[in-house]
């Protein structure tokens, strides 16, 4: 399960839906893993401003990731016109002025679809159910007494 998906996911209990404390599901005894995926600079930048950027960064700081700004950055900041040093020898002129991916938008693209949770559970911080993730698949479905 990507990290991006954590940002999208809370406890499936009623009693949970209306409670802050149940966003985001806290990962725990997490195995990770880096899936390697093309890089689509768009759909980074559409979904910046759907992000829940302080859930995000409570998520990186349990899972121990790289320490997240405080605020999320704006679209500007996901491209750059100045192009990178290893570039400038193979670009033509025609493309050399035009955007590019930015470190942040390639951090960003790693972060959010690259690595994933492989194993492990993901905590409900209001009712403390536990959700197990095995082979890389939460299993969201309540027992019975639950639901
Ligand atoms: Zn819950």
């Amino acid at each position: 399960m990507k990290i991006l998906t954590l940002n999208f996911v809370t406890c499936a209990r009623k009693a949970c839906k209306a409670s802050p404390a149940a966003f985001p599901l806290r990962p725990r005894e997490a195995e990770l893993e880096i899936v390697e995926q093309d890089i689509n600079p768009l759909f980074v930048r559409n979904v910046l401003p759907r992000l829940e950027w302080d859930a995000l960064r409570e998520v990186c700081g349990e899972l121990g990731l790289q320490q997240l700004p405080s605020t999320a950055p704006s679209p500007d900041d996901l491209f750059t016109t100045t192009p990178a040093a290893a570039d400038t020898a193979m670009a033509d002129a025609a493309d050399a002025h035009e955007p590019r991916p930015s470190q942040l938008l390639r951090d960003l693209h790693t972060l959010l679809l690259e690595t994933t949770m492989r194993s492990g559970k993901l905590v409900c911080g209001n009712c403390g159910h536990e959700y197990a993730v095995k082979e890389g698949i939460a299993n969201f479905l309540l027992p019975s007494h639950l639901v």
